[in-house]
């Protein structure tokens, strides 16, 4: 046929944003922050347009923005990259994902990821032709009554095979929050590379982690450097999903094959923002922790906030989202639940499964993810408190 299996539908995060719009409904579903970027970046893209930086820059990025990326690696994860040869810059991490599997994936070849996962990631291995493969992410309750969401290391090589090509690793990870430990990290790699996978790692929630949970980044564990492709964004780390400013770090061999795709889907990538994103990166380490500071406290009120409605709760450890149980609220298929929720209660959320394959959530390991939600809290404090107050409202007579 003329489209892809599917792929010419609205995303769950364009459907929800509009059914927000639509109602009124405050909306904690698509992750986009109502925050403003930091002052010096925003006044760099500004200065920028003044400048007249407006025409096509070099196809692999700026190379003030290459070797800001360069630093920043070295500085944060100890990992050296030279920005002439290993450093890509795209259009978002949306790019640079689908630039590298299209490059990397022949038909029939298989590709692993987590389930659930961002819903681009079987969007794209559909469209080179893979075989999506999983490895479940698990759930059971704590001491306190919270969920857990977690990956046991001894569920990752069921989901490798002779035919696995490529594996897509997130962490942080959306849409759980959860920060994959370094033990299932390095089981990755060593599957990797038993049959000589590429490891490709999405970490655009890198600095977003909160009560000082450390980010590993796959590349920088033993066996990694040279088979992995890491990918990172400016949307998340300096609240500018708008620019859609992200870039690729991997060996020479690689990020060739990647470029080369990267050149016939958006040629270049947004001139005026490379300069600025580079200011970015290249802020004190203290700018980044204020960030993520600033974060937190809207997590820890939105967390508290769905406590005493009476969802079972799972704390994020990093990233923009809450995973909500509405279960304990009598509603066991929060699919059903997000389509009516906003103009039950005026609040907008995704449901989990939206992350999943058709039907596995179901199946997720450790109890049905169906009746789970996912909220946003990059949100304003008084977005969040509204949320709240409606939900409580909608809640009281199910408690
Ligand atoms: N990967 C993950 C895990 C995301 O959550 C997102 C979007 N928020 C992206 C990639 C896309 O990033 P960008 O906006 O830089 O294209
Ligand atoms: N990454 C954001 C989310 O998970 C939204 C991205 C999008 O709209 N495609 O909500």
């Amino acid at each position: 046929g003329l489209l892809v299996d599917g792929q010419a539908r609205p995303t769950v995060f364009a459907r929800m944003s509009a059914l927000a719009a639509r109602t009124g409904a405050a909306n904690l579903g698509q992750g986009f922050p109502e925050t403003d970027p930091p002052e010096v970046v925003a006044e760099a893209a500004v200065a920028a347009i003044r400048a007249g930086r407006n025409q096509y820059p070099p196809g692999a990025g700026e190379a003030v923005l290459r070797e800001a990326v360069a630093e920043h690696q070295q500085r944060f994860h100890g990992l050296v990259w030279d920005p002439a040869s290993e450093v890509l810059v795209t259009t978002g991490a949306t790019e640079a994902l689908a630039a590298t599997l299209l490059a990397l994936v022949r038909p029939g070849d298989e590709v692993v990821t987590l389930e659930p996962f961002y819903d681009q990631y079987a969007a794209v291995i559909a469209l080179a032709g893979g075989v999506h493969r999983t490895i479940p992410v698990s759930s059971r309750t704590d001491e306190r009554g919270d969920l857990v969401l977690e990956v046991e290391e001894a569920a990752v090589a069921a989901a490798f095979s002779a035919r696995t090509r490529l594996v897509l690793v997130n962490t942080p990870h959306n849409p759980t929050g959860l920060m994959l430990p370094s033990p299932v990290l390095q089981r990755l790699v060593d599957e990797a590379a038993a049959v000589d996978a590429v490891l490709v790692t999405d970490e655009v929630y890198e600095h977003l982690t909160y009560d000082g949970a450390v980010h590993t980044p796959l590349a920088a564990l033993p066996g990694a450097q040279d088979r992995t492709v890491s990918i990172s964004s400016a949307g998340k780390t300096f609240s500018v999903t708008g620019w859609k400013i992200g870039w690729v770090t991997a060996r020479p061999e690689l990020l060739t094959a990647i470029t080369g795709v990267k050149q016939w889907l958006t040629y270049t990538s947004g001139a005026p923002f490379q300069g600025a994103v580079a200011e970015g990166l290249r802020l004190p380490d203290e700018a980044f922790t204020a960030i993520a500071e600033d974060l937190r406290a809207r997590r820890d009120l939105l967390v508290g906030g769905l406590r005493e409605i009476g969802f079972r709760v799972a704390v994020p450890a990093s990233g923009y989202f809450v995973v909500a149980d509405a279960a304990p609220l009598g509603e066991a298929d929060a699919a059903a639940l997000a389509e009516r929720l906003p103009a039950e209660a005026g609040v907008v959320g995704i449901p989990l499964s939206a992350f999943y394959r058709e039907g596995a959530a179901a199946q997720a390991p450790g109890g049905d993810a169906r009746a789970y939600l996912r909220l946003a809290f990059c949100k304003d404090v008084p977005t969040i408190e509204q949320a709240l107050e409606r939900l409580d409202a909608w809640a009281a007579p199910r408690r």
